[in-house]
């Protein structure tokens, strides 16, 4: 032990000497000289004297004041200077790995050191870290793993949890862990910082931990909204209550000031604006929709025209344009590759930057250009497993905004209304409420928090007890979680898949039965908004239209042959007289065409289909396969047909006569020759209404109907069971049970 004590003495008084070289040689002073003029230095006093005095401090400040890059340093240098430096174990995290790759690499070159020396990064899959490492960057959801290894942490001495006014899932799960830690570990210290201060939260969260602000410094920031852009280019966009073909009211007008102006490039990217403009969810009687929106409206045309404009009239500089997801950015890069002035390397150099990509991609974007170049880089930070885009909070508004003016004066230009940005959450809901409870709950389990709902309840901010144990009874039927709220064969691999668990089991199903084609368009179908629309003056007509589609009985079916019709239409460049013709919306036939495609690589990642899709379409044509499929998704989402002389009636066990939405096929029919109809929806408006519905037989529900896996069959046995005798079905009950037994021995996922 006194050995080892003068091992670890001696190793700190050389890392003392070494970074007293390196602070007193000529660029060690210009580095120090550099750290000094951040507003976080002047606070390094006030921020050691606290972190010595509590066990938790938090830390708010602009962003680029110096957190990331300088606390974790003023730590770990004054610890060397008292000759502790070999005992002590500094981990910071950060929600993204591009940022922990980042932020060591600059640290390690701050302290005169190339990364893997005293500085280290690891995320997931890569890492620099080496044996001398007692500072480590590192993404929240590896220090989490590393919980799982050691609940204690042994050796690490000081935590920081960065970015934490992002609320992600993540840094809220390690937060309830740490605050359980925090008793057990007296001298660990937890430091939290954030950029915008919602600190009261996180202060009596820790039981009133200290909080210390470092004042920002920012150049100005020009803002300008959509009206204003416009405004620039000799158009005037002016509320108004027209209302267009489809009966939709359009909420803005556009008044041509100044008459053939400009060239023809305006005309599209005005063109581009009207319909972001008009897009009907601007209106605000339909605030509440306004949480989703298409990234059809986006305005590909007017990011190219005001680019241009920059381009051409501006002083050297960086864009930063923050786009959707992938899809978008990528779309978005080739379209300016092909413009005479973006697309040219000489003048402009387009960088892409995305959580999908690799990191040494990403950290180009890192890079200065070379001389002249002026820089564009689309960037999408908000890499959650969201299926449909929404509107930011005007806080994170605010923080975009803040990165254009950084190092000079800087613009921006929101590509919205300013009355739309008035209807902006002030802060974004925090992951955990926004994230479906079903996959929240599988995510505890995977993580192995133990019991769900006794996790949940000591959050942040918790979601509602009752939700969660409603989720939790959900996932056991469906065959996720087992009796003991374990996860199943099933529930592991729906883990993988970031998307509601009856989606997740569709398309798991979809590839073994290699019948994927059909099922990623049901899944995505289910994922949007409804594409066929029903204007109310052209009812008539769009129903009309939409029973050309009407097949199989089935609601999804009907939507499968319409999206096969729409790609044959797009292979021709006809996708939007098509869908004019046959009242279908564009927005949602184009969301549901990128869905598949994330739905087809994320199934690979997960190894359920291999890369060149070979086999995964086998049985793409068998509609009895198809219908079972979609059974086993939507399960227990199901009703029982009971038929009478002139029609059928609906029931399900918990709310007994139920109806069929209008615009259902099925609702048209007054037959369906089929005992079961399985459905993705119910709404209550006065009565119980089923939305988009698939006829199914008896055997289709015997054998799909829950999981074919082995865990959980009990639970849903019996649910099942309940179900046909309650509908007077006893003989296939008792068959069910028989048939049932055989099966879940022959089949295992
Ligand atoms: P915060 O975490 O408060 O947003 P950072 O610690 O990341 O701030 O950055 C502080 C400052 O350090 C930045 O404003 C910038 O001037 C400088 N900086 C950060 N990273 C780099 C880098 N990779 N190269 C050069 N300067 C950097
Ligand atoms: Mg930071």
């Amino acid at each position: 032990r006194a050995a080892l004590e003068k091992i670890l003495r001696r190793r700190s008084l050389q890392m003392r000497d070494q970074q007293t070289n390196w602070q007193e040689s000529p660029e060690g002073r210009r580095m120090l000289e550099f750290r000094r003029s951040l507003p976080a230095y002047k606070e390094k006093g006030a921020i050691l004297s606290a972190i010595s005095n509590n066990q938790v401090i938090i830390i708010s400040g602009e962003t680029g004041c110096g957190k990331t890059t300088q606390i974790p340093q003023f730590i770990l240098e004054s610890e060397i200077d008292s000759v502790r430096g070999a005992l002590c174990n500094v981990i910071c995290t950060q929600p993204r790995r591009i940022s922990a790759m980042s932020v060591s690499e600059r640290v390690a070159s701050e302290r005169g050191e190339k990364l893997g020396e005293s500085v280290g990064y690891k995320v997931r899959l890569e890492g620099m870290k080496g044996r001398d490492t007692h500072l480590l960057f590192c993404t929240t959801g590896i220090l989490l793993r590393k919980l799982l290894a050691d609940r204690n942490l042994k050796g690490i001495t000081h935590i920081i949890v960065d970015e934490i006014h992002e609320r992600g899932m993540n840094e809220d799960f390690l937060l309830i862990v740490l605050k359980d830690l925090l008793p057990r570990r007296p001298e660990l210290r937890l430091i939290l910082m954030s950029a915008t201060l919602d600190a009261e939260l996180f202060s009596s969260y820790f039981g009133g931990a200290p909080t210390i602000n470092i004042p920002g410094f920012t150049y100005p920031v020009r803002t300008h909204f959509l009206e204003n852009i416009l405004e620039m280019a000799g158009y005037k966009l002016t509320p108004s209550n027209q209302i267009d073909d489809y009966g939709q009211e359009r909420v803005w007008k556009l008044n041509k000031q100044t008459p053939r102006k400009r060239k023809s490039q305006i005309a599209s990217a005005v063109e581009d604006a009207v319909r972001v403009a008009d897009f009907k969810d601007y209106s605000p009687q339909t605030q509440e929709s306004l949480s989703c929106w298409n990234p059809d409206c986006v305005g590909f045309n007017l990011i190219e025209y005001i680019l241009y404009n920059i381009c051409e009239n501006e002083r050297p500089g960086a864009v930063l344009v923050f786009m959707t997801g992938w899809e978008d950015i990528s779309f978005l890069k080739d379209k300016l590759l092909t413009n005479p002035v973006l697309g040219d390397p000489s003048r402009v150099l387009l960088l892409t930057c995305h959580g999908s990509m690799a990191s040494s991609e990403q950290s180009l974007i890192f890079q200065e250009p070379e001389d002249g170049a002026k820089e564009t880089s689309y960037d999408a930070l908000n890499n959650t497993p969201c299926l449909l885009p929404t509107w930011i909070s005007k806080v994170s508004a605010r923080q975009r905004r803040g990165r254009a003016g950084r190092v000079q004066p800087g613009e921006c230009f929101h590509l919205y209304p300013k009355c739309v940005y008035d209807t902006f959450a002030e802060y974004q809901l925090p992951e955990i409420l926004r994230t479906p409870l079903q996959s929240l709950c599988l995510q505890i389990k995977s993580l192995k928090l133990g019991s769900i709902s006794e996790f949940l309840s000591r959050a942040l901010q918790s979601p509602e007890l009752r939700a969660v144990q409603n989720a939790i009874e959900y996932l056991k039927v469906i065959g996720a979680l087992d009796e003991n709220e374990n996860l199943t064969d099933l529930g592991r691999y729906l883990t993988m898949l970031p998307m509601e668990p009856k989606l997740g089991k569709m398309l798991i199903l979809g590839a073994i039965f290699n019948c994927l084609d059909p099922i990623s368009t049901v899944a995505a179908g289910l994922s949007v908004r409804d594409p066929f629309l029903t204007p109310l003056d052209k009812k008539d007509l769009a129903e009309a239209a939409k029973s050309e589609f009407s097949c199989h009985y089935s609601d999804h079916l009907t939507l499968v042959k319409a999206y096969e019709g729409w790609k044959d239409a797009e292979m021709d460049h006809a996708e939007y007289e098509y869908c004019w013709k046959n009242f279908l919306s564009a927005q949602s036939m184009k969301a549901i065409d990128a869905l598949r495609q994330e739905f087809f690589s994320l199934l690979k990642d997960v190894g359920l289909i291999d890369s060149n899709m070979t086999s995964c379409n086998a049985w793409s044509h068998d509609v009895h396969l198809i219908r079972a499929v979609i059974c086993y998704g939507l399960y227990p989402g199901i009703c029982s047909v009971m038929h009478n002389e002139k029609s059928y009636s609906l029931k399900t066990m918990e709310d007994g006569q139920v109806l069929l939405y209008s615009n259902s096929v099925n609702a048209r029919e007054s037959k369906i020759p089929y005992p079961w109809l399985v459905f993705n929806e119910k709404i209550k408006v006065n009565s119980i209404f089923l939305r988009d519905s698939t006829a199914v037989s008896d055997s289709v529900l015997l054998l799909f109907g829950g999981s074919i896996s082995k865990g959980g069959t009990d639970g849903h046995l019996k649910m099942l069971g309940g179900y046909l005798e309650f509908f007077m079905r006893p003989a296939v009950a008792d068959l069910y049970q028989i048939i049932r037994r055989e099966l879940d021995d022959l089949i295992q996922i």
